[in-house]
């Protein structure tokens, strides 16, 4: 019973107490191994999908192969005691427009999650002693954009009204008017140059628009371009106390409403009888039998060698077998006695809660050859710094701070380069020695503990992080939106009856939307003969 470390989860809530139904230790105990749905995997969506069907009523069991849930939404003491820093995803700007906020429909406000929405949203700084700063205020950002270019200003702000337009049609269901669908259609790079003529503004778009991962010069990312103008609508809201509190109050829910979460517990097969999916075989060999369905957010590239392949067919095999994982990135954790801080042209400085770094747009289009030939390249690199304790006091002891610096590098590495174990502290060095050009007072005295990541590093701590996809695969255009994860399988229901599938894997893709586990939801539901409305309204 050693594997089922339930109270790791219990722990790992900012020590609150925890409403718990049946233990691990009685579900044992009474052989009561059978619930109607199955969860397999406990990331922020699968935990949205298992509290909407729990809420329904039904009983629902969560496996989850780690010692604790949320995935890439959790948080933890990562370099020192004390510093509450988020192991992957800090920022959920995609999750605010979501109805499981917007409406609070799971009633996770209500469970210890709690939104502060950090001012200054961005800043991004430049070696010739220049830099841009995004605040909520849109005119105090106006100056910012007009001390390189008063054109790009004007543009900024017509971009933003441009934006809420867009979204307001599109909520409204109208048609795409076609200067989005060209704008969607070009790349982050070729938009960028044509819509901003400075190339502080313009390095400044293309920095934020790799938050998504996707090469800036490759064709539909034009998209990410915009995302800047989206943080200037809805801010970079992160949950106070950690990324984690959202898994938590997940978590917190789907218990209170008498669902069972089991941390420790891999899932290694899938129950097949009679065709269809009846439950998951976890490493141990324990068996969970699920009546109505088995949900799975295990990446789509393991979930298919856990059945028979015949029970795919081969066009679904074929199709997966050219699913594209991502191009790779770092995270350097560290704990420090100071914030990261910037000067500024005017003499003063500034320590943001976060931050980026481009010096020249033209740079983008160098991450996909450097990741293809396995090159990490410490020039002129892309990097983006988060540092959550300067906007939440409650991360770290008074005065000190927790950073995260993402960089993009390869997950496989030139053969000449040897493994990530080889290099990794020389890495780590050389983004510190950048970072220090940019930020000359954040010296190596103010580090009191740090962790250097790879993409291989990543994927040990999270499966789903396939090949080091920290967005579960390319967002290229054969496999997003209808495409995702298999063309004709983009309704989170599997060729194999009784399985549904949820996460990153399925559109509309990762970060933290919960998109993904919310139309899962409303999928399995409607199997079941049933509405969110309906459950929202119990
Ligand atoms: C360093 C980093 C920074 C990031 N920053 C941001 C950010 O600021 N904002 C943002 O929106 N996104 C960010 N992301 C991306 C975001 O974290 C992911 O896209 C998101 O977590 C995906 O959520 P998910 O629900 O699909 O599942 P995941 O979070 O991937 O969780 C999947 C879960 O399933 C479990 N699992 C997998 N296989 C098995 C198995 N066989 N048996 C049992 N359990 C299994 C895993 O252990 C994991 O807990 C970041 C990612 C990284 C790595």
């Amino acid at each position: 019973m050693s594997r089922i470390s339930r109270r790791t989860f219990l722990q790992s809530a900012a020590g609150a107490a925890v409403a718990t139904s049946v233990s691990a230790q009685s579900i044992a105990a009474q052989g009561n191994q059978t619930y109607d749905y199955v969860v397999a995997g406990a990331g922020h969506n699968s935990l949205i999908t298992a509290a909407y069907l729990v809420k329904a009523g039904f009983s629902v069991l969560v496996l989850e192969g780690r010692p604790t849930i949320g995935g890439g939404c959790k948080s933890g003491e990562i370099c020192l005691p004390g510093f509450q820093d988020d192991w992957c995803s800090s920022v959920h700007s995609l999750l605010m427009s979501n109805p499981v906020i917007r409406n609070n429909e799971l009633g996770l406000l209500d469970h210890g999650l709690e939104y502060i929405r950090p001012d200054p949203v961005m800043h991004i700084p430049f070696l010739d002693n220049t830099s841009l700063t995004m605040w909520t205020d849109p005119a105090r950002t106006y100056k910012e954009y007009a001390k390189f270019s008063k054109r790009d200003a004007d543009t900024f702000l017509r971009l933003v009204d441009e934006l809420q337009t867009f979204r307001r049609d599109e909520a409204q269901g109208n048609a795409t008017p076609s200067l989005w669908e060209r704008r969607h259609a070009m790349s982050a790079y070729d938009l960028t140059m044509q819509t901003f003529e400075d190339d502080h503004v313009r390095s400044f778009h293309l920095a934020v628009a790799r938050f998504t991962s996707e090469p800036g010069g490759d064709p539909y990312t034009g998209r990410t371009m915009f995302t800047a103008i989206a943080h200037q609508i809805g801010g970079r809201p992160i949950p106070k106390g950690g990324s984690g509190m959202l898994s938590t109050a997940l978590g917190r829910v789907i218990e209170e409403s008498g669902g069972v979460i089991l941390t420790g517990m891999p899932v290694a097969e899938l129950l097949i009888e009679a065709g269809k999916c009846s439950g998951v075989v976890c490493d141990d060999g324990r068996q969970f039998r699920a009546r109505k369905g088995v949900v799975s957010t295990i990446h789509i590239k393991h979930l298919v060698n856990m059945a028979p392949q015949k029970l795919w067919g081969d066009e679904f095999l074929q199709n997966l077998e050219l699913f594209q994982p991502e191009e790779g990135l770092f995270a350097y954790h560290m704990a420090t006695s100071a914030p990261v801080e910037y000067p500024l042209a005017d003499g003063g400085s500034i320590t943001p809660f976060e931050s980026t770094i481009l010096p020249f747009p033209q740079r983008v289009l160098r991450s996909s050859y450097d990741d293809a030939r396995g090159h990490i390249n410490l020039e002129d690199m892309r990097l983006q710094i988060v540092s959550p304790s300067v906007a939440d006091a409650t991360r770290t002891p008074k005065g000190f701070h927790t950073v995260k610096i993402l960089g993009d590098v390869p997950y496989k590495l030139a053969e000449e380069l040897g493994s990530w174990d080889d290099v990794r502290a020389d890495v780590a060095s050389g983004v510190l020695a950048y970072l220090q050009r940019f930020a000359p007072t954040f010296t190596k005295d103010k580090i009191l503990a740090d962790v250097f990541m790879s993409p291989a590093d990543l994927e040990r701590m999270n499966p789903a992080f396939w090949k080091g996809s920290i967005h579960a695969g390319d967002y290229g255009p054969s496999q997003s939106g209808d495409s995702r994860p298999v063309p004709g399988w983009a309704n989170y229901r599997m060729p194999i009856a009784g399985l549904y599938q949820t996460g990153a894997c399925t559109q509309p893709g990762g970060s933290i939307s919960g998109r993904p586990g919310r139309n899962a939801a409303a999928v399995i539901l409607a199997d079941a003969g049933m509405t969110i409305a309906e459950v929202v309204a119990k």
